[in-house]
């Protein structure tokens, strides 16, 4: 079947030029468009803007699908991590152990509520934290940890959270990346004391604009979050708290609950591809590494290769979109590099090699067959040269 439909691919490619992008959320967004200009019809009919049963509902739902208690909207992932760490009273004068090989907006968090971040490497192939360095990177003023579920698979929480609870740390998982991912049956983000998501459109569950969330079992957590988010009030015009305006906008929750019902379904389909990736792609590049009893989620397929910055420029020859996540680790990039100088870190030599062999490939929901066998031919004639 594959086989068919690549060689449909290759002859292709002597009649017109390939255009395949990176990503492409256009299956996903009509799947509930429709409904959605209906909901949101109703919703600006009744001046219900703000907050009301859409974002209620969706909480609720999101909770229910991570086998959560409780869940709190809020205006974007970056605001998720920072709101948690407020909720932690994470603040001046304390670390905070995360990773480096993230997206900015972890350690950018951290440093929002004045606390340092403190990076320690990753596990090769895995691409997220070593837990055997926290030992090393812990001090008197570390307060909590951020494990990155990077790329759509957790990172390994046993040890993460078995450290934390012998340190009297809190947990905080960034699962941006990771909505659906499981570990040992547990849900990303549902495992430390609070899971933070993005719901950023290409994220594997994406809103039409921005939108994040943080989960927890811990009511009084959940219930400081909320307040943190509501400019730090308990009821209206009596602020217990310095807070901050981040909502979860109720036209957003709208089109969130809408496609919570098929991320499931989604997620498959996302690992049908990456599968195909797998089977196509064995024997020329390093294709991603899945740990056991783990299920990955393909927010994003990393490849890699000592050659990947050819590799990206011949691919974009034959029409292929091709991004690296990331191209500069956190502790390099200029807003970080003076603040992890001053930590005396060990060297993130992992992290940093890491970063010069990924590559991630094309992979949305209604790529198909033809597409994914173009690019894995491309691959293995490039890797063959
Ligand atoms: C997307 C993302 C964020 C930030 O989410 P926003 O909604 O864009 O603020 C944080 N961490 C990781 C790992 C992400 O991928």
């Amino acid at each position: 079947m594959i086989q068919q439909n690549r060689e449909h691919a290759i002859t292709d490619t002597t009649t017109r030029r390939h255009k395949i992008p990176f990503v492409d959320l256009s299956i996903q967004n009509k799947a509930i468009v429709s409904k959605w200009l209906d909901e949101a019809a109703n919703l600006i009919d009744t001046n219900c803007l703000i907050k009301g049963d859409p974002v209620a509902e969706f909480e609720k739902d999101f909770a229910f699908f991570n086998h959560c208690y409780h869940c709190v909207g809020v205006a974007s992932g970056t605001d998720a991590l920072l709101l948690a760490l407020l909720a932690c009273g994470v603040g001046e004068g304390d670390e905070v152990i995360t990773v480096s090989h993230s997206f900015v907006a972890t350690a950018e968090a951290i440093s929002m509520v004045g606390a340092k971040p403190v990076f320690v490497d990753i596990v090769d192939h895995f691409f997220t934290m070593d837990a055997g360095q926290l030992a090393s990177a812990m001090t008197q003023k570390t307060k909590a940890i951020i494990p990155v579920h990077l790329y759509g698979q957790c990172a390994d929480m046993e040890p993460i959270l078995e450290f934390a609870a012998a340190n009297n740390l809190y947990v905080i998982e960034d699962a941006c990346q990771a909505h659906g991912a499981t570990y040992r049956g547990k849900y990303a983000g549902s495992m430390g004391d609070l899971g933070c998501f993005s719901f950023y459109p290409t994220k594997n569950l994406g809103a039409l604009g921005d939108a994040g969330a943080v989960i927890t079992n811990n009511p009084q957590l959940a219930d400081r979050i909320r307040q943190y988010a509501d400019h730090g009030q308990s009821k209206r015009y009596h602020h217990n708290r310095k807070g901050m305006n981040s909502r979860l906008d109720t036209l957003q929750a709208t089109a969130l609950r809408l496609k919570l019902r098929k991320l499931k379904e989604w997620n498959h389909q996302r690992r049908m591809i990456a599968k195909k990736y797998d089977e196509l792609l064995v024997g020329t590049v390093k294709t991603p590494a899945v740990k056991e009893n783990n299920e990955h989620v393909y927010h994003l397929y990393v490849i890699e290769t000592d050659r990947r910055d050819k590799l990206h420029d011949y691919l974009l020859e034959q029409g292929i979109a091709t991004m690296i996540h990331y191209p500069i680790p956190i502790h390099k990039q200029v807003a970080f590099s003076k603040e992890f100088l001053s930590q005396n870190n060990k060297a993130l030599s992992r992290t940093e090699k890491s970063v010069d062999r990924i590559l991630s490939l094309p992979l949305y929901l209604g790529i198909d067959d033809a597409a994914i066998g173009y690019i894995a031919d491309a691959v293995s004639n490039f890797m063959m040269t």
